[in-house]
């Protein structure tokens, strides 16, 4: 193989795919939009940090580069769930109550893997070339840079540009793909918990979620002792509030606990961007044997299990792995690439808007935080038997469709047990009282 590989995006997934790509001796540009992120301000709107677990985990394992990320992580493990009023409530995220997810920068880990990509032969990245043109079949591009519109080709076009996928749109010009973005009727805004005399202000082991019915708010521990909050709203509702003094009444009644640990909240909450969420569904993935999407370019996610990089990673993985099988045939990679990993992504992305519904909402029921102990017992009970859906896709590589599948099957013989049982226990009285 000595095809030359374009890379359109060098966040999180261009720039591993770099990385991975370079392994192979494979000659690679990553094209980037942006200018080099390791020399200036990171870019305003998308999420600070990230929660990174097994998957993600794994994918830089492969590259050697898990241990320099992993220092500067922050592992939670568990969420802490705080009331409007009534005292803190801590749930492990597993029975045996060590396993965690990371809290990582997303600047920090998009700047380590970039810092790899570039060391890796073979590879040349080329900041400030925005993709605006793309010939699919002949691997045409047309980049917008400050000196001008410059063009390239290459053999191999992968589509790492995120969710708003330039990539993608010209497939879709050029009628080879159809896309369908679901909006979530919900927008995010980030507001920041400062430390205090040099100390988290909240306990750094946790992700702390705000539950509120139909809104929730989030904050996760970062390496300078801040937390960084992400409110999850209703859309159009952000624009409710306009004064400070509103701002300050509306918070200090729904989240009372954050009013005096975000010093800056009223700058935050006016001036911070409000974020869109959304589900991508494109079909397919690749065209011509040759260009494919890959990431949140394919299938974006809503945030909600913290697992849209995950997910992204463990593409990057089996790329590489249809790459080893494929014996050297991109087309054939590429089919077997789509084939194996759309139904996975398809059930984090159901299980992802599921997720919402228990962080913003259940997690502050009794009945939710009994369950949660039940289903820990039952995994101390019966280990590798009994396996709870968020240590399968939190803590494990099981492929995302095989969970939803063993949790369906879980959850039928937990149900059948428990109808005999009832059943069991019914047929005893009657028995007693003859
Ligand atoms: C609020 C929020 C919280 C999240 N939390 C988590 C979490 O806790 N855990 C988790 O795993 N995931 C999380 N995610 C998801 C995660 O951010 C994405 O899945 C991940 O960033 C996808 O990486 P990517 O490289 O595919 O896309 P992106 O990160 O979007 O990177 C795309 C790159 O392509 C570049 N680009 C775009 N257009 C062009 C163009 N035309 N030409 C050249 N370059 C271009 C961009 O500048 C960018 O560098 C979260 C997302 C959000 C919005």
């Amino acid at each position: 193989m000595s095809e030359t590989i374009a890379i359109v995006g060098a966040g999180l997934t261009g720039s591993l795919l770099a990385c991975f790509l370079a392994r192979r001796g494979l000659p690679v540009t990553l094209y980037e939009r942006r200018p080099d992120p390791r020399t200036g301000q990171a870019e305003r709107g998308r999420s600070i940090n990230l929660a990174i677990s097994e998957r993600g985990l794994d994918a830089l394992r492969r590259i050697g580069l898990v241990d320099e990320v992993m220092a500067d992580a922050l592992p939670m493990k568990g969420r802490m769930i705080h009331p409007v009023e009534g005292p803190l409530d801590f749930q492990p995220y597993s029975a045996t109550q060590d396993r965690a997810i990371n809290s990582i920068s997303r600047g920090t880990l998009n700047n380590a893997l970039l810092d790899a990509a570039e060391k890796a032969p073979g590879v040349e990245v080329r900041f400030e070339h925005r993709l605006v043109e793309l010939d699919s079949q002949a691997g045409l591009m047309g980049f917008e840079t400050p000196a001008g519109t410059v063009h390239a080709q290459a053999d191999v076009v992968l589509g790492a540009d995120g969710a708003g996928s330039a990539v993608r749109g010209q497939l879709v010009a050029e009628g080879l793909v159809t896309e369908d973005v679901d909006f979530l009727d919900y927008g995010y805004k980030e507001l920041a918990i400062p430390a205090v005399d040099g100390e988290f202000a909240l306990d750094p082991g946790s992700l702390h979620i705000w539950p509120r019915g139909t809104s929730m708010m989030i904050a996760l521990p970062n390496p300078d002792r801040s937390f960084t909050c992400t409110l999850f709203w209703p859309a159009g509702s952000f624009d409710a509030l306009t004064s400070a003094a509103e701002i300050e009444r509306y918070f200090g009644t729904h989240y009372p606990d954050l009013l005096p640990l975000a010093p800056d909240l009223v700058d935050d909450y006016l001036h911070n961007p409000v974020g869109v969420l959304g589900t991508v569904h494109t079909t397919p993935w690749q065209a011509h044997g040759r260009t494919v999407l890959i990431g949140d370019a394919a299938h974006a996610i809503v945030p909600f299990y913290g697992q849209g990089a995950n997910c992204a990673f463990e593409d990057v993985v089996e790329l590489d792995r249809c790459l080893s099988e494929a014996g050297g045939s991109w087309a054939l990679t590429l089919r077997m690439f789509e084939k194996r990993r759309r139904v996975n992504t398809e059930a984090i992305a159901e299980m992802a808007l599921a997720n919402f519904v228990e962080m913003r909402d259940k997690v502050a029921s009794p009945v939710f935080r009994l369950n949660k102990r039940i289903e820990h017992a039952l995994e101390r009970a019966f280990p590798g038997q009994y396996v709870s859906r968020y240590e399968l896709v939190s803590f494990s590589t099981t492929p995302y469709a095989e969970v939803q599948r063993r949790v369906r099957r879980q959850h039928q013989v937990l149900g059948a047990t428990i109808g005999l049982a009832g059943l069991a226990a019914v047929a005893g009285m009657v028995g007693r009282r003859r």
